[in-house]
């Protein structure tokens, strides 16, 4: 476990976390050096800009060989191709037809489901196609009984296939009236692009083989009040699925604003603060001790900073403390519901003029939500964040389970349990902690292969979660701990 501390260490440039001085970096580093044992003890502490307490500064993950080989056949080409035949049915309406062959959402579910199988068909039986349908009765903007379908291509993990990753985009459309099923509604931006990053990633990774399983889904119903979505969360919530992260693409074709102005390298993620699913009791335990800037899904969105924000995709990943933009929604609400951990990506700047628009032309402005407005470059960028994301997260650990920060006596340092993983190349765990005013985890403390440790910090003061590393060098996302015996 010694040689642990110098594999982990990685490039040491400079990065937007790093706050310390040089100086201090390189004393951090000589503390790595150390026996994992003796590191968590000793209290190797920090000085200059930053708190001071045990541990080095954090930095973010680099992506390894593998990973960049993968983001490098991501195909600008397939993906401009699926959203011009995505908008080429016309409409896509979850009312609109669902037998007509060349127009409406029948037709472009049946070309998503031949794609996806496809690409399934180079996966050596690791991935499988389905279609997911059920008969939504009468609701909000669904006026008759219909059959709501989703395309779901799922990548069996090799190693740990109860542990799920999920990416989504819907293919529905929409023009201006949301009950209108027969206008044109391209629907290129949204959501033809969030369904193009789905597919993509999906082509790509059918080939190779993953320890956790991803799933890549086209839902239907986003439009009408993310139907699709919730049936799938819920089949997901009833069979007791360990879904550890969803990701909803939604909105994320163009980079340019209303006003003409450009942004290609934003990419926004949103994340909620406190849990659409938190119980009366996670209530009462945040209301006493903090953590509303600790929900799984804004350890999710710190996790995909930490391992899509640099140069093997060309994007910063803006995290939004929100769960969505003012009077909107997406997929991701659908899993929060079901208490899974779940964010959504968005474009950084919106054109409402081709977004939910009848497609026309107003004082020589031309309306609607067409392919000519997208920028696919960007897309490609969009799908290399989702994919870091994904391939990290499934290749890593998974997410600390029963992680305790131990409350049965007042003391003035702090002890953690939590459960150990299953995981076949799982090397160990690390302490992370921060200041409670402060957005995102600055110092790491390997702690070896442990289920629980003591740290000479207080509880009260600082923020602590538990990752978990296997031999790579891969980490998992953050757990926060809550308090227990
Ligand atoms: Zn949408």
């Amino acid at each position: 476990m010694t040689s642990q501390g110098s594999r982990r260490d990685g490039p040491t440039k400079p990065t937007r976390r790093t706050f310390l001085s040089a100086a201090t970096v390189t004393a951090a580093a000589a503390t790595v050096a150390a026996p994992l044992a003796t590191t968590s003890a000793a209290s190797a502490t920090t000085t200059g800009g930053g708190p001071s307490g045990p541990g080095r500064p954090i930095r973010p993950q680099s992506p390894d060989r593998e990973l960049r080989k993968l983001l490098r056949e991501i195909d600008q080409r397939r993906i401009e191709a699926i959203v011009r035949r995505l908008a080429e049915f016309g409409t896509r309406h979850t009312l609109s037809s669902q037998d007509d062959p060349a127009r409406g959402i029948g037709a472009a579910r049946d070309w998503i489901y031949e794609q996806l199988r496809g690409y399934a068909a180079r996966s050596d039986g690791r991935m499988t196609v389905e279609l997911q349908s059920y008969i939504q009765e009468p609701a909000s903007r669904i006026p008759v009984p219909t059959r709501i379908t989703n395309v779901v291509a799922t990548l069996r993990g090799e190693t740990s296939p109860e542990r799920i990753y999920v990416v989504t985009g819907h293919y529905d459309s929409r023009c201006t009236d949301v009950m209108d099923a027969t206008s044109d509604a391209p629907g290129a931006d949204d959501d033809a692009s969030g369904v193009a990053v789905a597919m993509e990633l999906a082509r790509i990774m059918a080939t190779r083989r993953s320890e956790a399983t991803i799933v890549f889904v086209a839902v239907a119903g986003e439009e009408q009040g993310l139907y699709g979505s919730g049936y799938l969360a819920r089949q997901y919530k009833a069979a007791n699925a360990d879904v550890q992260g969803m990701f909803s693409d939604d909105i994320v074709g163009s980079s340019t604003a209303d006003d003409g102005t450009r942004d290609r390298r934003t990419l926004r993620l949103f994340a909620e603060g406190v849990p659409t699913a938190e119980t009366p009791g996670e209530a009462n335990t945040r209301r006493s001790v903090g953590g509303e800037n600790d929900s799984p899904s804004r350890q999710l969105a710190r996790y995909v900073s930490d391992v899509a924000d640099n140069d093997s995709t060309g994007m910063r990943v803006r995290v939004v403390y929100r769960r969505d933009r003012y009077l909107r929604g997406s997929d991701h609400i659908s899993f929060l519901e079901q208490g899974y951990p779940a964010g959504r990506f968005t474009e950084p700047n919106e054109d409402f003029a081709h977004q939910h628009q009848d497609v026309r032309v107003v004082d020589g402005k031309q309306y609607g939500d067409l392919p000519e407005f997208c920028d696919f470059e960007y897309i490609s960028r969009v799908a290399r964040v989702n994919a870091a994301a994904l391939w990290s997260l499934a290749q890593a650990p998974g997410t600390p389970k029963g992680v305790t920060i131990v409350t049965s006596n007042l003391t003035n340092d702090t002890e953690l349990r939590w459960t150990r993983g299953t995981e076949p190349d799982l090397a160990g765990y690390e302490v992370v902690w921060r200041e409670t005013t402060a957005p995102e985890w600055t110092h790491v403390i390997p702690v070896g292969d442990v289920t629980t440790t003591t740290i000479d910090l207080s509880k009260d003061n600082v923020f602590f979660g538990v990752r978990a590393v296997d031999t790579a060098g891969h980490r998992s996302p953050v757990a926060f701990p809550r308090p227990g015996s």
